[in-house]
């Protein structure tokens, strides 16, 4: 099985007032067809910087994509011109942002927006694309979708816009849809409902998912695989059950402290993780997460462990779980 999306080695950059701000540091992983793959972290760790590379929206300059490569369905991202890129977003590459206020068009029906996009990408006719149009509507759970068709953005509430966001994205039925703090801007109820409109439609669809998020709880509920990111860099990956059930990154361990637990009744503590994270102009040499760990060695502090192997599909860059540390450090 061919992964939907392969990314290596990437590294992006931004020129900002003190030099160069090293947002992407290096950074590796995969998709497999119809995965939903949960990247977290904190903001500023370079998982919205990945996501907006991989569409190829990050704006050139000030940013850099310095190295690396982005094969999607076989093909490199980062070698095709701006008129490819345009024709991939939209069809086979669907997305779905924290304000959808910001990607639809207020002066235009939200009927003829999914319109617009199948007639473009699919060859559609116009009654075909209003068919699909209001199908792709009632998929995702908005009621007396005929009607609704010809209303404006602004006639939605924030919950309802989402889903209209989440239908343009599924419209055209791309391999994989990205989406990059979906349900951030809504309140928590909405916020539920959103991820069972995704959910569902995970098991319906075949649609690879990236979904981007600080909320591990999230992840949880509807991701197959995490990817922790931290510094610009992937501290820890594995399955959703490895990842909760066995960290092997402390700051992993860390953000699921700070989980508000959604089956417990009791009001524990949270524990957030003390500290700031790393100046990226200036990364350090050594482990990223050193300042703020708890279990920091000398070693940490000189040397980059790099993503070391844990067993199953987990792998985490930490001391910690490389043997020669430990000695190393004594
Ligand atoms: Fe902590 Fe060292 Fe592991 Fe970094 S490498 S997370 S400092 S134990
Ligand atoms: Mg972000």
């Amino acid at each position: 099985r061919e992964p939907v999306l392969e990314v290596k080695n990437l590294k992006v950059s931004f020129h900002v007032r003190e030099g160069e701000l090293q947002a992407v540091r290096g950074v590796d992983f995969h998709v497999d067809p119809g995965e939903v793959v949960g990247i977290v972290g904190e903001s500023g760790c370079g998982k919205s910087v990945t996501a907006q590379t991989l569409m190829r929206l990050i704006p050139s300059p000030p940013s850099r994509i310095k190295s690396g490569s982005i094969r999607f369905l076989g093909e490199e991202i980062l070698l095709k011109s701006e008129k490819e890129m345009r024709k991939l977003r939209g069809s086979k590459m669907g997305m779905i942002f924290q304000d959808p206020m910001t990607s639809l068009n207020p002066t235009l029906t939200v009927g003829s927006q999914i319109i617009e996009n199948l007639t473009r990408h699919l060859n559609m006719n116009a009654a075909q694309a209003k068919k699909r149009a209001i199908e792709m509507l009632k998929l995702v759970g908005i009621p007396s979708a005929e009607t609704r068709i010809n209303q404006y953005p602004h006639e939605f509430s924030g919950g309802m816009r989402q889903r209209v966001m989440i239908a343009i994205a599924l419209a055209c039925d791309p391999a994989l849809l990205i989406a990059d703090e979906p349900t951030t801007a809504l309140d928590v109820t909405i916020q539920a409902q959103i991820l069972e409109v995704m959910k569902e439609l995970r098991s319906r669809l075949k649609t690879s998912i990236i979904l981007i998020t600080h909320n591990l709880g999230i992840v949880a509920g509807i991701c197959d695989r995490v990817i922790v990111m931290y510094g610009g860099q992937v501290v820890e990956t594995g399955t959703v059950k490895e990842l909760f059930t066995n960290p092997k990154h402390p700051y992993t361990e860390g953000l699921l402290k700070s989980v508000p637990r959604l089956d417990s009744r009791k009001e524990e503590p949270l524990i957030p993780i003390i500290g700031t994270p790393p100046d990226l102009v200036h990364p350090p040499a050594g482990c990223a997460f050193a300042p703020r760990c708890p279990y920091t060695m000398r070693i940490c502090q000189r040397l980059d462990p790099g993503l070391l192997d844990c067993g199953g599909t987990q792998a985490a860059r930490c001391w910690l779980n490389h043997e020669m540390a430990q000695e190393a450090n004594a």
